[in-house]
């Protein structure tokens, strides 16, 4: 813990050593940059303290507020994805490119990420993934990590759920396997839906967890068809992402995901989602050609980079914004710099 605080240390002194020598501005103002693009990607900002149990997953809203200001300070230039593509492909991109993403369409997107994104003037691009837009439930394997994450204890034992002997939840890793244990045990029960959420309840119960205020606040819920319909009005761009958040590579079932998410997307907004971003960055090269069957016109992944002109269209990087990057890191990103 020491070391890796020290390495993290010295890793910021060193990037604000080359920023005061300029290499940043230089790398910001350079034509790499001009003709990159740079597309952020985010997944939750927090309603309570979710970026203290998942830092890469979710942002205290005043970091995403901080980083938006970062980008108003260096002169990005935020373009919504389609224009961003159109120029990226004539090569006709502004200085520094800066798209918004924004994965899988958490009710805190329209609560915090929404009105921030509007002080700013900014676009932004949401992936929706629609399965969980009918039922006002958290996502099962995301309530399951925090509430082992919430309770304080260093280890469980939960014999109703297959887990006959005390294991360790002391650390990210091991919440993550005590939750897929419960989800297997609970595919082999064959439980839906709603059945699981019980589960989850049941679990918060034992463990002290205070259920109803995760409900009461939307923690982990994906945003209902009305609302996804205020987003879109509000000039969000609504796109693909898959309705099951899954990649299966069953031909017939992928498509079956891409139909039903564009049909559900369609239903909500009114306008033809065109763009998709892989569920956890899961891809393989097959599904580039599938994707272009569907008339999609780009992808992106959770591989890390810039964007340029000979990228392929159906594999564009991204960079995962996290809770704890230092924001001398950050101008580094925007700057295009170690990236
Ligand atoms: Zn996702």
């Amino acid at each position: 813990m020491i070391a890796s605080t020290l390495r993290s240390r010295s890793v910021s002194v060193g990037l604000r050593v080359l920023r005061d020598l300029g290499f940043v501005s230089r790398a910001a103002n350079s034509s790499r940059r001009s003709n990159s693009l740079l597309i952020l990607a985010y997944h939750g900002l927090s309603l309570r303290d979710e970026h203290k149990w998942a830092p890469d997953l979710y942002l205290h809203p005043d970091v995403f507020r901080s980083r938006l200001a970062c980008l108003r300070s260096m002169n990005a230039s935020v373009l919504s994805l389609e224009e961003a593509l159109r120029r990226l492909a004539t090569n006709s991109l502004p200085p520094r490119s800066v798209v918004i993403t924004f994965d899988d369409g958490f009710y805190d997107f329209l609560h915090h990420g929404v009105p921030i994104l509007a002080e700013f003037g900014y676009p932004a691009t949401l992936y929706l993934t629609t399965h969980y837009c009918h039922y006002r439930l958290p996502i099962i394997d995301l309530a399951l990590s925090f509430i082992l994450w919430k309770c304080g204890r260093s280890d469980v034992e939960l014999p109703e759920f297959g887990i006959h002997n005390p294991v360790s939840i002391v650390t990210y890793g091991e919440r993550q396997a005590v939750m897929r244990s419960i989800l297997e045990w609970a595919d082999r029960q064959h439980l839906e839906t709603i059945a699981k959420d019980d589960i989850a309840r049941q679990l918060a119960d034992k463990l002290n967890v205070d259920y109803e205020e995760l409900l009461r606040l939307r923690m982990f819920q994906i945003l209902s068809p009305e609302e996804v319909n205020r987003v879109a009005s509000s000039g969000i761009d609504v796109q693909l992402h898959t309705h099951r958040h899954r990649t299966p590579r069953d031909r017939a079932l992928f498509f079956r995901e891409i139909t039903d998410n564009r049909s559900q997307i369609r239903e909500m907004t009114g306008k033809n989602p065109v763009h998709f971003c892989y569920p956890s960055g899961d891809y393989a090269s097959e599904f580039f050609g599938w994707l272009a069957e569907c008339g999609i016109q780009s992808a992106t992944t959770c591989e890390i980079g810039l964007a340029e002109a000979g990228s392929e269209w159906m594999r564009l990087p991204r960079v995962l914004d996290v809770n704890h990057m230092n924001p001398v890191r950050f101008e580094t990103i925007i700057a295009g710099f170690l990236v």
